[in-house]
């Protein structure tokens, strides 16, 4: 850690994902490990306690797991929650039991690793036997042992996400998108992690709720102690422990900078987003939740250009019927009109899970069962969506589009199931927008070079520029070991954006870009370059944009594409944007600090 001389002030360095500055108290929620249980050897009389301990344990995983069984058949049928039945067989399996038991009386053991050395030794014999049915059971008893030790050692971070009382900065491990989403903003000033990238899902919401927040702290939240003061810096991603007068002095300077641009940036909330040769740029804004509107209209959006539906599914036990997904749908949409509303269709997997669905564990979660991909196989999760989405159509301004599409054959089936669905519809004498349109994500490579035969099938494009950095680079978008090869002006990324606009053209239908791209001030002129003609950001950075937008040249733009196109390196690509957008709107890149 970077010392300050003559303080104790210490600097800790990761990736800057979401603007903002903040100090406060630590809440440090390091990973605990396992592999970490210590063999103590106690004293005879511990025996009772840790008996007790144990017995706790075992009740308290019991109910646990009888809560989870209820909320599952309820969601998906008794069929589903059977697997369950499985796992209180285990806790209650007598050999087991009596060898803990015997591990904590004879050999003076703690619970913990007295359980964690029997379920290892049981699970590692049933992974010897030939029969199936029995090896299978080597899950089962992995699955109940991590819950039982997570009660032993109060290994369980969403309690104390929300047993948080005071406002604070977490530094964790890691947050899923699911936490990160249920973030109480009146107590959490701001957040870090050791894992992560710029455009992970944790990412994109704590931008998305203006949280200030840095990833890829590597250690940090083993290195940091519940208590301790520090400052988050956002914008340039780092946390800084007992600043020194100096320090909060120069923050309290990128401050008021930062206030003084906001206040500029005010004056083109109701100003179009057009440049100063004359060309109509659509601005649009991401949203999450049918409440974030509000966010929209204050931002000067003209609409939403992706609305990630996954975050109704999440956070909740069952599935949303379609009757709450279409008042969700609705109240965007009526709320927006006439502003179009684009509703992508359930993009579950990757970094966004549901507990309550049963989805198998994979190897390579953002190469599987992803997106359209399940909708495609869940046709009864994937009917609600779209009859939901169908039926809010009437308000006339929403449009469809589907993501993860990887060719021809995924778009034609889903098109196919969607004019299913309208004809059951007619038959039903629902109305819905006959002129509904329905658009392809971009962010597979393989659908960028086949922008050209999807083009025929669809009314408009978006490019979801973070995945497709990442399968096209094969950089996880998450890995913050990794994070320096993510780039987004790597000369394939660029090639593959103009191939996409360029088949869009050829065909009559406009493209977009609604990955972190468009909120990126630096990199948005060179995609108006490319042939892009709308860009959908995050309702904060909307203004930033429409504000460089408004004072760049479209001419300026190409010809830094053309430039983009010609060269063979991304940091080249990556200098010469930051040239335009620092010459064309230099007071939105004032944000560092010191001398
Ligand atoms: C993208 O991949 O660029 C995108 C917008 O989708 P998501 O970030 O939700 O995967
Ligand atoms: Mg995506």
């Amino acid at each position: 850690m970077p010392h300050t001389p003559g303080s104790n002030e210490k600097v800790l360095r990761g990736i800057p994902v979401s603007p903002g500055v903040c100090r406060g108290r630590i809440v440090a929620i390091p990973r605990v490990q396992e592999t970490e249980i210590p063999r103590l050897v106690l004293s005879e009389s511990d025996a009772a306690h840790q008996i007790a301990r144990l017995e706790q344990a075992l009740l308290a995983t019991r109910h646990e797991i009888q809560e989870v069984q209820r909320q599952v058949s309820q969601g998906l049928g008794a069929q589903d929650a059977s697997i369950f039945d499985a796992h209180l067989h285990v806790l209650d399996d007598p050999m087991m039991l009596e060898e803990v038991t015997r591990l904590i009386r004879d050999e003076r053991l703690t619970a913990e690793y007295a359980f964690k050395q029997t379920a290892e030794k049981f699970a590692r014999t049933f992974a010897a036997i030939g029969d199936e049915y029995l090896r299978e059971r080597t899950t089962d008893i992995r699955d109940v042992a991590t819950r039982v030790l997570n009660h032993l050692l109060g290994r369980d971070e969403e309690g104390v996400l929300h047993q948080i009382k005071e406002p604070c900065i977490i530094i964790a491990y890691d947050l899923t998108p699911t936490q990160t989403a249920q973030l109480d903003k009146k107590k959490v000033l701001g957040f870090a992690t050791d894992v992560g990238g710029r455009t992970s899902h944790t990412a994109i919401m704590a931008r998305s709720h203006r949280i200030p927040a840095v990833v890829g702290l590597q250690t940090a939240s083993h290195d940091l102690v519940t208590g301790q003061y520090a400052l988050l810096d956002g914008f340039n991603g780092q946390i800084i422990l007992n600043p020194t007068d100096q320090t909060l002095f120069e923050y309290g300077q990128l401050v008021r900078r930062q206030v003084t641009l906001e206040e500029k940036l005010r004056d083109t909330i109701d100003k179009p987003a057009i440049t100063l040769d004359g060309a109509r740029i659509t601005l649009s804004a991401n949203v999450e939740q049918p409440g974030d509107t509000e966010a929209v209209l204050a931002s000067g959006a003209e609409g939403v250009g992706l609305f990630r539906t996954e975050y109704l599914f999440i956070n909740r036990d069952t599935l949303p019927t379609e009757e709450e997904q279409f008042a969700a749908y609705r109240q965007v949409a009526a709320a927006l009109k006439p502003a179009p509303v684009i509703i992508r269709t359930l993009d579950l997997g990757g970094d966004k899970f549901l507990s309550h669905l049963s989805v198998p564990q994979e190897m390579n979660p953002f190469l599987g069962w992803r997106a359209i991909r399940f909708c495609l196989q869940e046709r009864d999760i994937f009917r609600d969506q779209l009859r939901a989405i169908l039926r809010a159509s009437v308000e006339g301004n929403i449009k469809i589009m589907y993501p993860m599409i990887s060719g021809l054959d995924e778009l034609n089936q889903a098109n196919a199931f969607l004019a299913e669905l309208k004809t059951e519809l007619d038959g039903e004498g629902i109305a819905y927008d006959k002129r509904l349109e329905v658009g392809a994500m971009i962010e597979i490579p393989s659908a960028a070079v086949a922008a050209d035969s999807l083009a025929r099938r669809v009314q408009f494009f978006s490019l979801g520029t973070n995945d497709l950095i990442q399968y096209s680079l094969a950089v996880d978008r998450l890995n913050a070991k990794i994070a320096h090869l993510y780039e987004p002006t790597h000369p394939a990324i660029v090639r593959l954006i103009k191939m996409t606009a360029d088949a869009g053209r050829k065909h009559g239908i406009w493209t977009g870009v609604c990955g972190e791209m468009a909120g990126d001030p630096v990199l948005a002129p060179l995609l108006l370059g490319l042939g892009v003609t709308e860009l959908s950001a995050a309702p904060s950075v909307v203004p930033q944009i429409k504000y460089l937008i408004r004072r760049t040249k479209l001419k300026e733009a190409e010809s830094l594409a053309e430039f983009a196109l010609e060269s063979d390196s991304g940091a080249e690509i990556l200098a010469r944007c930051r040239k335009l957008a620092r010459g064309v709107a230099p007071g939105l890149f004032d944000q560092g600090v010191g001398p």
